[in-house]
């Protein structure tokens, strides 16, 4: 309960259920990023009950837009900056299309970001299969996986190239988080506009994983 900060100590005052003000504080941690929110960034806080009764998450304004864009539509049409302690007015915020543009932005890198494994044309012959450190003819078929990367504390996956023919052994390094269970299927449905002829190929050329 740490990150919820009761928005007031009467108990008698009901919380309302989503509420836009400048931060009273930095110590609030954004729910979507985990980052702090600095004192005075515009913040969304969304009511929930929690053991120890009501209080507020709290949200950046501009990542509950790209996350909850509904719960941002709904407080301002409560026009929540007018429940904050120290209330707002509707020129402190920001237009609700704006907003909205950050979802949108946000979607579209969502739909970019292909799902791994899949398979894609070298748009260029200048990227290397990072299993045998040879070229991907431009044109040819490569195939996308997982590999482990550490980040200081953290373990990312970074999207690595490889040859068809080179998948196999690629699955099997230690670094690598792509299954071999399921591959195939998991490649048809994460190549989006790829021909599905150019697929089957290629789970061809690709062999037994085992
Ligand atoms: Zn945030
Ligand atoms: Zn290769």
């Amino acid at each position: 309960m740490s990150d919820i900060e009761s928005a007031d100590q009467e108990p008698e005052l009901e919380l309302p259920a989503f509420v836009i003000e400048a931060a009273r504080s930095g110590r609030a941690k954004c729910k979507s990023c985990r980052k702090a929110i600095p004192k005075d960034d515009l913040r969304l806080g969304v009511m929930v009950e929690g053991p120890f009764g009501a209080g507020h998450m709290w949200y950046h304004l501009t990542c509950a837009a790209k996350r909850l864009f509904d719960k941002v539509q709904e407080a301002y049409e409560i026009e929540a900056w007018k429940l904050a302690k120290v209330p707002l007015s509707v020129d402190d915020v920001p237009p609700l299309a704006e907003l909205e543009s950050l979802r949108e932005e946000a979607e579209k890198k969502k739909v970019d970001k292909k799902e791994l494994p899949h398979t894609e044309l070298a748009p260029s012959g200048r990227s290397k299969c990072k299993h045998c450190d040879e070229f991907i003819e431009k044109g040819k078929a490569r195939v996308v996986v997982g590999r482990e990367v550490e980040f200081g504390q953290q373990t990312r996956t970074t999207p690595i190239n490889v040859h068809p023919a080179c998948v196999a052994d690629a699955l099997a390094a230690e670094d690598c988080n792509t299954e071999p269970d399921g591959f195939a299927k998991a490649l048809r449905a994460n190549s989006k506009g790829v021909d599905a002829a150019v697929i089957d190929a290629v789970i061809e050329e690709i062999g037994s994983l085992y």
